[in-house]
């Protein structure tokens, strides 16, 4: 991976290739791309692809790029970061390079190796910038509807998400994401547009960035058509290193989790206490941890276990939830935050 950020000035359309294989070709490494604004003494920022399995930034990116623009309100910077790991046979299947560690947990101390440095070097640029705003549009691993994740909630955040979605989860946990320190000079907002393989959500990252980069005020409330949907700090359903995870209609011989096929459909909808989310050993269910930001293991709180059963403790709403076991033993199975009584917000 390249520890440097290249700059590239204005390009012409005819210059960014004609699909979006071609335009990360052609960056080849991580480029911001600066397109001038009509005001040229403010700017914004669009980051995308800090993780290479997350096409529709870069996809939106490369539509309005190329696509009949107007010149946008101020100046916008375009971040396209982990190319090397969307280029990586088969394409855009990579998060991150195998033995890198994910760039979007690389955004604090220590920035001593490749990613670490990258995430630097997109920390000082936007220091010395100082943009207006920050936007960095990602997909979930798993099917579901879009939704923004904030680490702070005020009007300018409920503002920002709006150009994309209904949808905010405010969240205390500190991984290391861009949004985290980026906040301390910027409003940020991360962008989770839906499922990578949705065209849905490529449309809904084009159509979000075409009224991000339009909008003369960003944070007027004039422009917000919708109400916003606040879900307050969620928590982490993570899982020990070794424990076998399948998915299926049924109780597998051996599973240690063996989760219920369909448990994507219940991204962003209501679990109750009766929802089996799948069957659990008893070794499974001492490898399960449900982590609040203080690192604290609230799995009883949060989860029951009945005749081998799981399901929720209390009324839940899930999110994030991945059906790639991979993703789920490295990084979480999903968030979850409690639902006040049982009627759906
Ligand atoms: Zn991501």
């Amino acid at each position: 991976m390249s520890s440097r950020l290249r700059l590239w000035n204005n390009p012409a359309p005819g210059e960014l290739g004609s699909g979006v294989m071609e335009f990360l070709q052609i960056l080849a490494g991580p480029t911001c791309i600066i397109i001038p604004g009509v005001d040229a003494t403010r700017c914004r920022f669009v980051v995308t692809l800090l993780h290479g399995n997350e096409p529709s930034g870069a996809i939106a990116l490369h539509r309005w790029l190329t696509g009949q623009r107007s010149v946008p309100a101020v100046d916008i910077y375009c971040v396209v970061m982990n190319i090397d790991a969307a280029l990586r046979e088969p394409l855009f299947s990579y998060r991150q390079l195998p033995d890198e560690r994910d760039l979007n947990r690389c955004f604090r101390q220590p920035f001593d190796d490749e990613p670490g440095a990258l995430a630097k070097s997109l920390l000082d640029l936007i220091h010395r910038t100082q943009p207006e705003a920050l936007i960095d549009i990602h997909n979930t691993s798993g099917v579901g509807p879009s939704f923004g994740v904030a680490v702070y909630y005020d009007q300018k955040h409920d503002a920002l998400v709006s150009f994309f979605t209904e949808r905010l989860v405010v969240t205390d946990l500190r991984l290391g994401a861009l949004m985290e320190l980026s906040e301390q000079d910027v409003p940020t907002v991360t962008i989770e547009c839906g499922g990578a393989q949705q065209e849905a959500s490529h449309l809904a990252a084009y159509e979000g960035l075409s009224r991000y980069v339009a909008s003369k005020d960003l944070f007027s409330p004039a422009h917000t058509a919708w109400p916003i949907d606040v879900l307050h700090n969620p928590v982490r359903l993570e899982l020990d290193d070794g424990l076998n995870i399948v998915y299926a209609e049924e109780p597998v011989a051996g599973a240690d989790l063996c989760l219920r096929v369909d448990i994507e459909h219940f991204n962003f909808g209501d679990a109750t206490p009766e929802t089996a989310l799948g069957w659990v050993s008893e070794t499974g269910w001492q490898g399960i941890r449900v982590v609040n930001s203080r690192g604290e293991n609230l799995r009883d709180e949060f989860l029951r276990r009945e005749a081998g059963r799981l399901y929720p403790a209390v009324c839940l709403k899930l999110f994030m939830i991945t059906a790639n076991p991979r993703i789920a033993l490295s990084d979480c199975l999903f968030y979850a935050v409690k639902r006040n009584g049982s009627s759906p917000a």
